[in-house]
């Protein structure tokens, strides 16, 4: 038998699981995030998105990500909805809503995807480490060095952003936007999808200023916008905000509550921390028993002395 650290992590993944499932316990602690009172945000304008991709480009390019299979100048990306992933923190897609041009042609309207900065996160409640955390200028931070790799954010977020770097299950690591953190909270600076938007698409500043633009512009143009600002209440409020031409239905948009759905998360967290120390020996019982496996195997089956190039 081949006993790998991914099966290891998978048994011990569902041993924790059955752990949580013995009975109920008193929780120890619940944290509940406090939304800051001026965080940043971020409008959408779906009406003026033009679909050029330059967001999703920069935002590879300041993140270090790998270059994508198809360029971003590729308009064939636009043929089958993407969602972020741990390579690309944010993506456009191409929505038909049936709307036709003065030549019977149907109009596209585009979204831009990533990670929304909850007001409330729904992430950070389930995180019971504090690895992610509410930053007071709005973003959702994520501190690799004390992740855990339990994947409980993803389960909790509600638009399914959080991804995850697979390629190493001893070295979590969960890959999301980060409201380009650095470049707003020490430089001062702007998100750098926001920086590069070539129609000014992507309007950035403090929340409460981006909701009086986004009013304005619909009160100004009826014809133009939806009576709907999406971000403002869903959920408890999100950083990243939207207004649109077209119904946000039809356009991919979940239809969430207004209020913060943390409940998932927290009731996750209190189970946590009511079994803490279950999962724990837990872990440890299957660490030894990985230790002593790989150890045998070891034994049985050692590395192949390697040959040496005498050419
Ligand atoms: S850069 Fe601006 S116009 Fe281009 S796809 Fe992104 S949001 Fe839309
Ligand atoms: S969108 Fe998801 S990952 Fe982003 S802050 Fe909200 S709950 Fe967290
Ligand atoms: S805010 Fe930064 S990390 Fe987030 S989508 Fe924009 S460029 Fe990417």
């Amino acid at each position: 038998m081949n006993i790998n650290r991914r099966f290891f992590l998978g048994i011990a993944g569902t041993m924790v699981g059955g752990a949580l499932a013995v009975g109920p316990k008193k929780a120890r602690a619940v944290r509940k995030p406090k939304a800051p009172s001026d965080p940043y945000g971020c409008l959408v304008d779906l009406t003026a998105c033009v679909g050029c991709r330059k967001c999703e480009q920069a935002c590879n390019r300041v993140n270090g990500l790998p270059a994508p299979q198809i360029s971003f100048d590729d308009p064939r990306v636009l043929e089958h909805k993407r969602r972020p992933n741990a390579t690309a923190y944010t993506v456009v897609n191409r929505h038909y809503t049936g709307k036709l041009d003065e030549r019977n042609l149907l109009i596209p309207t585009f979204v831009k995807v990533q990670c929304m900065h909850c007001q409330d996160p729904a992430c950070v409640s389930a995180c019971i480490v504090g690895a992610l955390t509410k930053k007071d200028n709005g973003a959702v931070h994520y501190d690799v060095s004390k992740c855990m790799g339990c994947r409980y954010c993803m389960v909790a977020c509600p638009f399914q952003i959080p991804a995850y770097d697979y390629h190493d299950p001893l070295t979590p690591e969960v890959r999301k936007c980060s409201f380009c953190y650095d470049r707003i909270s020490k430089e001062g600076g702007k998100p750098a999808c926001a920086a590069i938007c070539p129609v000014e698409a992507l309007t950035f500043g403090k929340r409460s200023q981006i909701i009086d633009i986004a009013r304005r512009r619909i009160k100004n143009d009826p014809g133009r916008y939806l009576n709907r600002l999406y971000g403002e209440y869903e959920v408890g409020g999100t950083s990243w905000l939207y207004i649109s031409g077209e119904p946000f239905e039809k356009l991919g948009f979940l239809d969430l509550p207004s209020r913060p759905i943390p409940h998932l998360a927290e009731s996750i967290q209190q189970g946590l921390f009511s079994y803490l120390w279950a999962p724990l020996s837990l872990f440890a019982i299957l660490g030894g028993c990985m230790w002593t496996f790989n150890r045998k195997q070891t034994k049985e089956n050692p590395e192949p002395e390697r040959m040496e190039d005498n050419s």
